[in-house]
């Protein structure tokens, strides 16, 4: 059975020479048939150089692909592509910085063997090793999503995973551009294990999930995965309409029964501001949908390809 390792790097020159040598060494007379494909996300550092280096020096280029995009698309089209190439029967995704150590992908390996009715192993941060106030705002994340998804999203867990090509090829038919990775592993399901793991140190370079890159992809996970927000719009609509009909028996009440004036400028002012307020809020969530369809329609790729270095030949 072959093994493909995929491998988004985005400015990762300080990393791919090390992750391809631990790589060889840990794998080395324990995985028998295993290929790289390395995905170069637009870097602007010298991680092509470094990939192209690895690619030329190595003797057995059957076993390393080296994909380079135009620009930066982002690590999920960079995924979704180390996906479409990747020939193993099965597919383990896996980031260039060594924070996810080959050793779990031989731990999943064994996992995966055990039982032949695992499809997925999947590793999960038993205890996450970052900020407290993001820690914090991702369980938040994963408490929203769950409620409001169909599709089960589980804390902690990463992309880091291996996969059957059975499970490959069903995420290969979701051909969305609004890609949410954790979101489409739930929503094709399969048999998935999750195993603990602890997140190393980078070797080189910085974390590219800042604060604001993390809430962008968090709402793109909830507008991808749940049209709860677009009910949220019905449900602020209907609760409006309902205080403005007892406020408006209230009203004609104490006028007919007891003849009291009810000052109007200043309601009328509170709920103007109330209402508009509430409305741009909804017409905003159907501008988030509508972006997103906007988008679909259109119908662009994930990602454009600059290079494919694949055995001898360079395909342009
Ligand atoms: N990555 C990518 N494209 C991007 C951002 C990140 O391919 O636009 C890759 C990156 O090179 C790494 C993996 O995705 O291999 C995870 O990124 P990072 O280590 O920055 O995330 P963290 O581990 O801090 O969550
Ligand atoms: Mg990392």
């Amino acid at each position: 059975m072959k093994l493909s390792l995929v491998i988004p790097c985005y400015n990762e020159e300080g990393n791919v020479e090390k992750f391809f040598s631990e790589v060889n060494r840990v794998f080395k007379d324990k995985v028998g048939d295993y290929e790289f494909v390395f995905v170069n996300d637009g870097s602007k550092d010298k991680t092509y150089q470094k990939l192209k280096q690895i690619y030329n020096n190595h003797s057995d280029k059957n076993n390393i692909q080296v994909l380079t995009f135009s620009r930066n698309f982002g690590k999920e089209a960079a995924i979704y592509a180390g996906l479409s190439k990747a020939e193993g029967d099965l597919v383990c995704l896996i980031d260039a910085d060594l924070q996810q150590r080959p050793e779990v992908v031989l731990e999943m390996l064994e996992v995966m063997k055990s039982d032949e009715e695992i499809d997925c192993v999947a590793a999960y941060q038993q205890q996450r090793k970052e900020n407290s106030v993001i820690s914090a705002f991702k369980s938040m994340f994963y408490k929203i999503i769950n409620k409001i998804s169909d599709v089960e999203f589980v804390n902690g867990a990463s992309d880091f995973r291996l996969m059957k090509r059975v499970m490959v090829d069903a995420i290969l038919q979701m051909t969305e551009f609004h890609r949410f990775s954790k979101g489409l592993f739930s929503y094709v399901g399969f048999n998935t294990k999750y195993i603990p793991y602890e997140v190393c140190e980078r070797e080189s370079g910085e974390t590219k999930w800042g604060f604001k890159k993390l809430f962008k992809y968090a709402l793109e996970g909830i507008f991808a995965f749940s049209t709860m927000p677009l009910k949220f719009a019905t449900f602020i609509g209907l609760f409006s309409s309902i205080c403005s009909i007892l406020y408006l028996i209230v009203v004609v009440v104490q006028k007919l029964a007891f003849g009291i004036d009810v000052p109007g400028y200043a309601t009328i002012v509170v709920l103007l501001l109330l209402i508009g307020g509430l409305l741009l809020f909804c017409l905003g969530i159907i501008g988030e949908y509508l972006s997103k369809m906007y988008v679909q329609i259109k119908d662009r790729p994930v990602y454009i390809l600059k290079e494919h270095l694949k055995q001898d030949k360079i395909e342009k």
